[in-house]
């Protein structure tokens, strides 16, 4: 039986810088993929979606064009086209490199293959069973498919296949009103599909701070998405031509009809592919459970990524995956840091925020104030043609650290960087204040929330004061 210092199972971002860190550390390191290496992100989340995303925004913005000067007549607008720009960014964005992720160069050895327990050290890898002396566990997750009545047999889909979409359904019911719920809605409205999207809970986003949210979704319902929250979908039949969703909101029975439905219900684990419990690792519906620094219920196993839960983001798949893998050959293991973690959704304007919002500093009885400032009054976001959403940051009253940073906005998810430095180091909301930004741009908008402290005693005659 062939032995390594590391097993990882799973090759998209978690798995991937888990099997590179643990390489470079001159550790042996075997990774089993078995689908392809990249993961969620690179073949059905963030890479192709944002491509779509982008080239959505561009259809919107021709439509919008007079307002810029320019009139034209659109001709022909081709979904295929649109399509095809979204797998030249992913050939380009996976580059000419090699096959296998870098990993034979690293040192490592990379099966495409499924791996499963057969006990805590032992992994069955296609024909093969390897022993592991520490293994990582990076098997993402998959769709969680709600059980409606006739969804299974009147068919649906989910993120992989609408990624994939050679042609652009007429009408859409989307289940779900989470982050990958809404970039698909406004993705194929602004495409030209008519959109109904059903969320169970009061308010889309359901991580997110409130009043962001319902901007968000007035955003949306301005472009012509159909929005029903507070809404169970219960039943789903095939018709003529179509498909017809029924939802239950309040006490009545609507019902819908679409050509297509697809599922963005949250994420769950699949523990019956990996044969978990012949590892004795303790798990729950949607998660592998792991303490603080990534170690699972086995001593030597540890997880990372959205098998974890949680924060389902690339950038902390990516950060755990280091973290575990330097976690995994160190006495000296370190804590995943929680407090500092940016959470986007790439609607158009984008929603970004890191840490606590209004609401959860209110519950845990935390003494603090809100600083906002509205794109509306940002001269940058005015020029830009833009002046929508707003910048919320939740302060803490005894020494002005910022405990939460909430934003809709233009390019939200780059302005949101300079919070995560300023929150990560621990510099108080005056640190903004009182550094110069540059005008016109959308940064300011931060930089004026700062500004807005009702004891700021700095310099308040920047360019937006
Ligand atoms: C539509 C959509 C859009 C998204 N957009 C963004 C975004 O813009 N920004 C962002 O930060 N995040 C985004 N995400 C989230 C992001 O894709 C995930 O957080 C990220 O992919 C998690 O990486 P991971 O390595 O934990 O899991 P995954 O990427 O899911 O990789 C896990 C890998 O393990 C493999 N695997 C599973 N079981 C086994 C087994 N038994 N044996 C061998 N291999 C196995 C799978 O095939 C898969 O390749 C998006 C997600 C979706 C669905």
């Amino acid at each position: 039986m062939r032995e390594f210092d590391l097993v990882v199972i799973g090759g998209g971002s978690a798995g991937l810088k888990a099997a590179r860190t643990a390489a470079r550390l001159g550790r042996s390191v075997l990774l089993a993929e078995e689908r392809e290496l990249g993961g969620e992100c690179f073949w059905a989340g963030c890479v192709p979606t944002k491509a779509m995303v982008r080239a959505a925004q561009v259809w919107h913005l021709v439509r919008r064009c007079s307002e810029f000067g320019i009139t034209v007549d659109i001709r022909e607008t081709s979904f295929a086209r649109a399509m095809e720009y979204k797998e030249k960014v992913i050939r380009t964005v996976g580059g000419d490199g090699p096959e296998d992720g870098g990993l034979s160069k690293l040192g490592a050895v990379y099966l495409n293959t499924r791996a499963s327990f057969e006990n805590s050290h032992e992994i069955r890898v296609g024909n093969e069973v390897v022993f592991g002396r520490q293994i990582i566990l990076a098997a993402g997750t998959i769709p969680y498919i709600p059980p409606v009545d006739g969804l299974e047999q009147v068919g649906y889909i989910t993120n992989r296949e609408a990624a994939n979409l050679t042609s652009l359904p007429r009408r859409i019911v989307i289940v779900g009103g989470g982050p990958i719920g809404l970039e698909f809605a406004q993705i194929f409205r602004r495409f030209g599909s008519e959109i109904t999207l059903i969320d169970k809970n009061t308010h889309l986003l359901r991580q997110e701070d409130i009043e962001i949210a319902e901007l968000a979704r007035g955003f949306l319902e301005a472009e012509g998405v159909r929005i029903l929250t507070e809404a169970n979908t219960e039943r789903v039949e095939t018709i003529e031509g179509g498909k017809r969703v029924f939802v239950r909101q309040g006490g009545e029975l609507i019902s819908f009809d679409c050509d297509e439905i697809l599922v963005a219900a949250g994420r769950r684990i699949a523990p019956e592919y990996l044969n978990l419990d012949a590892a004795g690792i303790a798990y729950e519906d949607k998660r592998v459970v792991t303490d603080r620094f990534l170690c699972t219920s086995v001593p030597h196993i540890w997880a990372a990524g959205d098998v974890c839960g949680g924060y389902l983001f690339t950038h902390v798949a990516s950060y755990e995956g280091k973290l575990a893998a330097l976690n995994a050959f160190t006495d000296q293991p370190e804590p995943f840091d929680h407090r500092v973690v940016p959470r986007c959704t790439f609607i158009d304007p984008e929603v970004g925020s890191i840490g606590i919002t209004e609401q959860k500093a209110r519950e845990l009885g935390l003494g603090v104030h809100i600083q906002s400032f509205s794109f509306a009054d940002l001269d940058r976001a005015i020029i830009h043609g833009e002046p929508h959403g707003m910048v919320k940051l939740v302060v803490d009253d005894l020494d002005g650290q910022i405990l939460g940073a909430h934003l809709i906005g233009p390019d939200a998810s780059s302005v949101l960087a300079e919070l995560a430095v300023c929150m990560k180091n621990h510099l108080p909301i005056s640190a903004i204040a009182d550094t110069m930004h540059a005008y016109p741009s959308f940064p300011e908008a931060v930089e004026a929330a700062a500004l807005s402290a009702p004891n700021y005693r700095g310099q308040v005659d920047g360019a937006t004061s």
